[in-house]
């Protein structure tokens, strides 16, 4: 309808001409047209309710006036320098960023993805340490250039090309999947179904995988380390939380290693979490460096490394780091309004707020549908894990969770998925949905959920 090209014209340039591993994510691809809050349109003129928003991205609503208004200012003023010179919107960002950031995460460096800040970051920690090992969580996803593919543990994503070198996994406390269960925080108001017999408070899981993690540290790694990164809890994984306590011993260990700990907040920060800004505050650490991309610009491509002065310097010293368009003039500007309207329209508390609603009405569902095994997650970060039955917590196969999540959309609603087996829905919308938005998805979700069982039964 509003489209220049015809659907099957755009099919047919997309075949030919983008890159073939670029996934339509739907039998029938979506084409859209436009953006409004929480709401995207197809080239039909079809309303959907997109509780993904670009993978995570869309922080604060597609096309926000007071972010457009921003973007249209700078566009007319200055679009690119370089850092060779000085321009306002960077000062004024680095100003509003550093000030949302504790003692003494106050050097900002500027870049343009969530891989480019990560890849930063294994430089930075490299240089401070002076060694060379890195190691991840399995699992954990930092970035696809070929030096973050060595941090990205998600089997689909690596490549038997040599990549990454230096780089060495660990296990991922899985609370839900892992071996051991444990609990991952006995505050939040919808708790996974334990394997571990051990009382909440007092969860030995989590001690059994530190005894996993010191056995990396211990056993394949070199004398010393250069940094262990980490997701407060895990996105493209689907929602993986770890036990309550597991970061802060963890990182207690890398450091007595000579480590620098990274927390990648590309997904989990920006007050997604509700409870907190950042997703390390949720769990009492404080990183040497933080990383962070997507939802800082709300769809404009930008990201940034936050460190402290000393380790800042330690990079100063050993190279001479350069970004052509890392902190532009209109990055700065976009990112100075997203920070702006997440403090005036209160979107983190939304989070909170609407997110553990969301969180609860989803954990009902769990306790109808034999096939959701698991509700996780905090604030606007959800993830739905689907099982064949809850005894086994086989993976739901595949074509059925595509059946579900294409009934979704055929409904209105847009959901991510995630996991090793691709069996976890991931809901994480922009932070300015209301309780109106989740009565309709969750009603949504339970007619495809209704659906799969009753097609099932025949
Ligand atoms: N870290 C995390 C936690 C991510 O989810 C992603 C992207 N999915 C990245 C890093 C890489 O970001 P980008 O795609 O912008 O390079």
């Amino acid at each position: 309808k509003y489209q220049s090209l015809a659907y099957e014209r755009v099919l047919e340039i997309h075949k030919q001409h983008l890159s073939p591993i670029l996934t339509a994510y739907f039998p029938k691809p979506l084409l859209l047209h436009q953006g409004h809050k929480e709401w995207l349109f197809d080239y039909e003129g079809n309303r959907y309710l997109d509780f993904f928003s670009g993978i995570v991205t869309v922080s604060v609503g597609h096309c926000h006036p007071k972010v457009n208004a921003a973007a249209q200012k700078q566009l007319g003023r200055l679009w690119h320098t370089s850092t060779l010179f000085f321009h306002p919107p960077i000062h004024e960002f680095a100003e509003k960023l550093s000030a949302l950031l504790p003692e003494p995460l106050k050097v900002i460096f500027l870049v343009n993805s969530g891989s480019e800040a990560n890849d930063l970051a294994m430089l930075m920690a490299r240089a401070h340490s002076k060694s060379t090992d890195i190691i991840s969580f399995r699992g954990g996803y930092h970035g696809g250039s070929s030096s973050t593919l060595g941090l990205t543990n998600v089997g689909s994503f690596k490549t038997e090309l040599s990549s990454g070198l230096g780089c060495q996994s660990t296990m991922c406390p899985d609370v839900f999947r892992g071996p051991w269960g444990g609990s991952h925080c006995r505050d939040s108001p919808v708790q996974t179904i334990r394997k571990c017999s051990c009382a909440p408070d007092c969860c030995q899981a989590k001690d059994q995988y530190i005894e996993q993690f010191k056995d990396t540290l211990n056993s394949s790694v070199a004398k010393s380390i250069a940094g262990f990164f980490a997701e407060p809890i895990q996105g493209v994984n689907g929602v993986v939380q770890y036990p309550k306590g597991f970061l802060k011993e963890a990182f207690e260990l890398v450091r007595e290693r000579g480590g620098l700990c990274i927390a990648d907040e590309v997904q989990t920060g920006f007050g997604r979490l509700g409870s907190h800004f950042w997703g390390f505050q949720t769990h009492g650490i404080l990183p040497d460096i933080v990383t962070m991309a997507k939802g800082i610009g709300n769809g404009f491509p930008m990201a940034a490394v936050v460190t402290t002065p000393e380790i800042a310097n330690s990079l100063a010293k050993s190279v001479l780091h350069f970004n052509t368009f890392g902190g532009n003039p209109m990055a700065c500007a976009i990112g100075s309004a997203v920070l702006e309207v997440i403090k005036e329209e209160n979107l983190q508390e939304n989070s909170q707020e609407v997110g553990t609603y969301m969180l609860q009405k989803f954990a009902e569902l769990r306790d109808e549908f034999e096939i959701v095994g698991d509700v996780r997650g905090k604030g606007l970060m959800i993830g739905i894990e689907m099982v064949k039955d809850k005894m086994s917590r086989q993976p739901l196969p595949q074509e059925e969770v595509n059946e579900i999540h294409d009934n979704c959309k055929r409904m209105g609603l847009l959901i991510g998925k995630g996991g090793i087996f691709a069996q976890t829905f991931r809901i994480a919308p922009s932070m300015c949905i209301t309780e109106p938005d989740v009565k309709f998805a969750v009603e949504v979700f339970r007619s495809a959920l209704t659906q799969h069982r009753d097609r099932r039964a025949k």
